[in-house]
């Protein structure tokens, strides 16, 4: 395992990651963010609880671990949103401590049939009531 530097927001937990995020909860190895910005609903990030930059470099069983999270959370995503379907993608180029983004799309939203956009043009941000409402119909649905 590589030493956690503290150049990386993902293991600073710091204002550059409270910025973009919101903590949801931990996982079994990871912890799982609502993304803020919200163009498509239900947007999270799934990111592995210690500093690794490369699937390949994750021991079987924490990578084992780290796609049941993702999975458990997509699942939650479908239950509570009911999108068409669920993006999920892996860049790392400027923040490579491991993470998924997990993004449910919807066939009449934005971007149906194309990458989802990784900083939409037209941001889409709610009021801390509608990102309770979000975080609390995902935590329902995960506990399923
Ligand atoms: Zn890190």
């Amino acid at each position: 395992m590589e030493p956690q530097p503290s150049d990386c927001s993902y293991c600073a937990r710091d204002e550059r990651l409270s910025s973009i995020s919101i903590e949801i909860c931990r996982l079994e190895t990871s912890t799982l963010y609502l993304f803020r910005e919200q163009t498509y609903r239900g947007r999270c990030v799934v990111a592995l609880n210690t500093h690794e930059t490369e699937l390949f470099r994750l021991d079987p069983d924490t990578l084992g671990r780290f796609s049941r999270d993702v999975s458990r959370t997509a699942a939650a995503l479908q239950r509570a949103f009911g999108p068409d379907k669920i993006n999920y993608a892996i860049y790392g180029d400027l923040a490579p401590h491991l993470h998924f983004h997990v993004v449910p799309k919807y066939r009449n939203g934005q971007g149906w049939g194309q990458p989802f956009a990784l900083h939409p043009v037209e941001k889409q941000y709610l009021s801390e009531e509608g990102y309770r409402e979000v975080i609390a119909a995902i935590k329902e649905h995960l506990s399923v």
